[in-house]
């Protein structure tokens, strides 16, 4: 198992959740709902040491929870990396930082899911909400 996968079952452990809302809060890590334009999906900021989830406030409740989960990602994966703003079209980047917390982000909201046996991916993938667009990050 890589290092992204251990580092997602870590955290299902220790929080006994996969709800990156309920870990955000138990690492206090503030989560706030505001106005980012139409491209921007949220950003992570540290200012005076307080950790701060931006997340656009018209996003639907996917998009809330992957972002949510994937600025988290940042957080837990690169803490001393500066990193930029989650965008629409983040999600085709092909950085390695922003591929890799797309694929914390993923294994975080799929939890402890499993496909059943001979179940394809593209099933167990929708049975847990997530988007088409995103199956790649899920390998
Ligand atoms: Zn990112």
């Amino acid at each position: 198992m890589g290092f992204v996968r251990l580092e997602v079952q870590r955290l299902l452990k220790a929080y006994k959740t996969n709800d990156p809302l309920t870990i955000a809060a138990q690492k206090n890590i503030t989560v706030l709902y505001e106005v980012l334009g139409h491209n921007t999906w949220g950003y992570f900021s540290c200012m005076n040491r307080i950790p701060i989830i931006h997340v656009n406030n018209k996003l639907g409740e996917f998009e809330t929870r992957f972002t949510i989960a994937h600025e988290l990602g940042h957080r837990i994966l690169h803490p001393k990396l500066n990193t930029p703003f989650l965008r629409r079209n983040t999600l085709f980047s092909v950085d390695r930082i922003e591929r890799q917390t797309n694929r914390f982000a993923i294994y975080l909201l799929i939890g402890h899911e499993q496909p059943d046996i001979g179940e394809s991916v593209g099933s167990f993938l929708s049975r847990c909400g997530i988007p088409e667009e995103m199956y790649n990050f899920y390998s």
